[in-house]
């Protein structure tokens, strides 16, 4: 999974760089609870050089997007409690199929443009790649005060175990929890979850620093039994294409996504098993499957709409579904996604649940 897991590079007609709109609607929203987190972690630590991480930043505007936002609310933060700026140091994490190179790119264009939008030249800031899984160690013990992540924790590290050793019998037709899915299903991808969270909390809680801060935006879900996700419409169209002779039955039974969506409860029981971080703040807010299209443009009509939600989709999901199904088939998945989405929105209720957590590092 973490070989092949990663979003369209470049930035072309589908890369990510230029349908990653929904995540960058998220991170934009939940901006006050970033800058409260820096503020509040402002008030126990004062290190010359602060060190923070985004984990799982992929590529294009929404890596960028962060760190300018992370820089904002130190800035206003030391405006605040009337303190010296610390010297900035930003570690960006992906996995090693990552466009990083894309990232690199834009850094100069990037710290000009904040230069002129601020008239002065910037405090130094010190940015670097670092590739690798963040269910395990990434950085040295105790060396970040700060770390970031938006819609990547529900990327699991591989398909739960259960499925991948029997799955043909146990998730039948479905690529990741659907509801038609099983109470066994349900139970793998909750062990899965369980697993790879608590990994991530063990290695943030050896590399964060005493009294540092973490906040997390993944998407999840309001009821573990209940599943409301883009994925499983996904799974429709891969069906009806199996239905069609377009895909081998087999090849659909037996792939699993490496994705799951928590509910508050399940983060919250996590992180108090795990033991290393406070929880500070859990919040659970929801935005229709198109919201974030509609506030952009409102003038676009249904189909239109439709159209860049598939493309969105695509550039997040083109890779990992194409090394399961073959590249040649994709613009025939996102066509039937493109043409179908609509009437299944008006039929079911089709929303993006996202949990946002803050968290301190215990001392
Ligand atoms: N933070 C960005 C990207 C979200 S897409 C934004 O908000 O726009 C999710 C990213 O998480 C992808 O680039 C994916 O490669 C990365 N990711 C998924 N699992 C990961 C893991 N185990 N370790 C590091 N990165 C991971």
């Amino acid at each position: 999974m973490e070989e092949i897991l990663h979003m369209n590079g470049g930035v072309g007609e589908t890369s990510y760089a230029t349908n990653s709109l929904l995540q960058r609607t998220v991170i934009s929203m939940v901006k006050p609870i970033l800058e409260e987190s820096i503020l509040e972690l402002y008030g126990t630590l004062l290190p010359e050089c602060l060190n923070v991480a985004d984990l799982g930043c992929s590529t294009g505007p929404n890596t960028l997007l962060v760190i300018s936002e992370i820089l904002e609310s130190i800035e206003a933060a030391s405006q605040k409690s009337n303190l010296k700026l610390p010297l900035f140091q930003v570690f960006l994490n992906d996995l090693p199929g990552n466009d990083f190179n894309t990232v690199f790119r834009s850094l100069p264009g990037f710290c000009k443009k904040l230069e002129e939008e601020r008239g002065s030249k910037l405090e130094p800031c010190f940015i670097a790649g670092v590739p690798g899984s963040f269910y395990g160690r990434l950085f040295h013990n105790k060396s970040l005060h700060f770390v970031h992540s938006s819609y990547a924790l529900m990327w699991l590290s591989e398909p739960p175990k259960a499925l991948v050793i029997k799955p043909e019998a146990l998730n039948k037709g479905n690529i990741c929890i659907a509801k038609t899915s099983t109470p066994a299903v349900f139970k793998a991808y909750y062990e899965q979850f369980n697993r790879d969270f608590s990994m991530f909390l063990k290695s943030r809680g050896e590399e964060v620093v005493p009294g540092g801060r973490m906040m997390l935006t993944t998407m999840g879900n309001l009821r573990s039994d209940d599943p409301l996700t883009i994925w499983e419409f996904v799974g429709l169209k891969l069906n009806d294409m199996v239905l069609e002779g377009l895909i081998e039955e087999k090849s659909l039974d037996s792939f699993n996504l490496s994705y799951y969506a928590p509910t508050a409860e399940e983060v919250k029981k996590v992180i108090e098993d795990e033991g290393s971080f406070t929880l500070e703040r859990l919040e659970t807010f929801m935005v229709d499957w198109d919201t974030y299209i509609s506030k952009a443009d409102c003038s676009l009509d249904t189909e239109e709409r439709a159209a860049i939600l598939a493309t969105d989709m695509r550039a997040v999901g083109e890779p990992i579904l194409s090394s399961q199904f073959g590249e040649s088939i994709m613009d025939d998945l996102f066509m039937r996604f493109k043409r179908d989405v609509f009437g299944y929105m008006e039929a079911h209720e089709c929303k993006f649940i996202n949990l946002v957590i803050s968290l301190t590092r215990k001392t």
